[in-house]
């Protein structure tokens, strides 16, 4: 047995959705982690992106966005998201530099009671110095943050500054995870959300939040590739026909960007099967 200490800290990544979470995640770990997209609400479940520098394992949960629920699945993304910052032991707040405080931020740290919190202004790419400073001070006033950084995720600007922060505030704890893992989200997971990402990009607002990817069969072919068969449910036939698309256009250009992210993030060949499931119950009963 290694004699050596070690130390780690689990840091919940709260803010608005599209506020640069996803990528932040990425940047920290070097890995496509937690899928980035320029639409909102795509993230729904909980991503861990582990880093490991010297003996000290710095853990992150990237939340979905808080936001007012109104829907079912809406619920239960916001239910995942407080559960995230029940298990983080630093909530590190993003804030978008061009929106600045909105109410919804208001809302959002108003909802966290008895954890410290640090503020990273994001995107700091798209906003003038002047304005950043003034933007700084502003949240300082607010008198909630033991820190403020100012990064760019996107542009990995300030982010070491972040990272030597966090790890510093680390307790001395066995590493929980292997020093070779940078997420525990099953490689599954992963792939289900790349295509979900696909059909929500594709379909855009005919279908917000009614489907669902599920692996169905997942092999791993002697010469290294993979096949992978994906079922899409949806609430109703209606659904299954717009995600089918005339003549099964739709669900064919939704595979074929699937399977070519796919190939990108798990770096293999990938062959892909989609089928499209109604099943009208689902979402209740990931509810219970
Ligand atoms: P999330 O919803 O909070 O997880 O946000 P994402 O990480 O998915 O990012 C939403 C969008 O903002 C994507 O288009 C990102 O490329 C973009 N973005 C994230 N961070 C930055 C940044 O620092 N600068 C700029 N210009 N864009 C960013
Ligand atoms: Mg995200």
């Amino acid at each position: 047995m290694s004699d050596k200490i070690t130390k780690c800290i689990k840091v919940g990544l709260i803010g608005e959705p599209n506020v640069g979470k996803s990528t932040l995640v990425n940047q920290i770990v070097g890995e496509k982690v937690s899928i980035v997209t320029p639409k909102v609400q795509t993230t729904r479940t909980l991503v861990r992106g582990i880093l490991n520098v010297d003996n000290t394992q710095l853990i992150l949960i990237d939340t979905p966005g808080l936001f007012k629920p109104a829907k079912t699945l809406e619920r239960y993304i916001v239910k995942n998201a407080l559960a995230g910052i029940d298990d983080s032991e630093v909530i590190c707040v993003l804030i978008d530099a061009k929106k600045g405080i909105t109410p919804e931020l208001n809302k959002i740290i108003s909802n966290i009671k008895n954890k410290p919190l640090v503020a990273a202004i994001n995107k700091i790419d798209l906003i003038k110095k002047d304005f950043l400073l003034g933007l700084a001070a502003a949240i300082n006033e607010l008198g909630v943050f033991k820190e403020i950084f100012m990064i760019s995720a996107l542009k990995n600007d300030g982010i070491k500054e972040l990272i030597n922060y966090l790890t510093g505030q680390a307790k001395i704890s066995p590493l929980l995870y292997e020093e070779d893992i940078y997420t525990d989200t099953p490689v599954k997971n992963l792939a289900e959300e790349i295509t979900r990402e696909q059909l929500f990009l594709l379909l855009n607002k005919e279908l917000p939040y009614s489907l669902k990817v599920e692996t169905e069969k997942w092999e791993d072919l002697k010469n290294g590739d993979l096949k992978l068969h994906q079922a899409i449910m949806v609430l109703k036939s209606s659904h299954k026909s717009i995600v089918v698309g005339a003549a099964g256009q739709k669900i064919k250009e939704v595979g074929r960007r699937a399977r070519l992210e796919l190939q990108k993030a798990l770096d293999r060949k990938v062959h892909l099967f989609l089928y499209v499931k109604v099943k009208e119950d689902w979402i209740e009963r990931e509810l219970v």
